[in-house]
């Protein structure tokens, strides 16, 4: 942890404020291919913060004309394969250069963590018991399981969800008519029924469907709820960026760029 205690406050040097985050984040105990932590350096000093989930040139955009010193997000730059720094790739990066903005993302991270990750966010939403680590990605659990309080119908249970999210989803009924026992794994996590069911969850709870993967929720015999890839990774940035309000009183803003995925 950085010695942060010579900020003034309301203010934190960007360093300090990079430290503090890979520290809290865990991050160098990920092996993520996308490349967590400070992608763009940008100004020296952070005063307010944005949050979004994913990088754009109109995400990275709205947060120069939001006024922020830095942009936290949960999909960065790269995944895991060399970019040339041209076409929208190079739009991206004259963005926020242009601007002067930090470029801050945290990926597996910020799916997994205990506090301020989408997984544990949702379950906390839902208010699970007995949660357990779930959904293995690159060594690392990322997702969350546990127990509903109380039994739901699986219509219900979507009807939460969508309250939740405040969008509408997809359901795969392929288990029985009630909800209990429910696996969490934001975003892409359509390949997770199978690691489910083997641990007698009745639903997963995830972002995206992927058309492969149709048939493993009524051969394996479990509901999958899709919320959304979008949708289920807001709670991860708004919390950490809360986080940071918190710690180092800096104002932040979340800069809502729905895909519609
Ligand atoms: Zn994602």
């Amino acid at each position: 942890m950085s010695d942060v205690s010579m900020n003034r406050p309301g203010e934190v040097r960007r360093d300090d404020l990079v430290a503090w985050l890979n520290d809290y984040l865990q991050v160098s105990t990920f092996k993520d291919v996308s490349l967590n932590g400070l992608q763009i350096e940008g100004t020296d000093i952070i005063r307010r913060v944005a949050a979004s989930v994913d990088t754009s040139v109109k995400t990275l955009q709205h947060a120069a004309d939001s006024g922020a010193d830095i942009l936290l997000v949960h999909h960065g730059l790269f995944w895991g394969r060399p970019l040339p720094i041209t076409g929208p790739h190079y739009q991206r990066v004259r963005t926020a250069i242009q601007a002067d903005l930090n470029l801050y993302a945290s990926h597996l991270p910020l799916d997994a963590h205990a506090e301020v990750g989408n997984n544990a966010m949702m379950a906390r939403a839902l208010s699970l018991t007995g949660t357990m680590p779930f959904a293995e990605v690159a060594g690392k659990q990322i997702g969350v399981a546990g127990e509903l309080p109380f039994e739901l119908s699986l219509q219900d249970f979507a009807d939460r969800i969508q309250k939740l999210t405040g969008e509408i989803c997809l359901v795969h009924s392929g288990g029985g008519p009630t909800v209990r026992r429910v696996g969490i794994c934001s975003g892409e996590g359509s390949d997770r029924v199978a690691e489910a069911a083997a641990l007698g969850l009745d639903t997963l709870l995830t972002g995206e469907p992927a058309h492969k993967h149709f048939n493993d929720a009524f051969e394996y015999g479990i509901n999958v709820v899709f919320a959304g890839h979008y949708e289920t990774e807001v709670f991860g940035v708004r919390a950490l960026a809360a986080k940071l309000e918190d710690h180092f009183g800096l104002p932040w803003q979340f800069l809502h760029h729905p895909t519609g995925l």
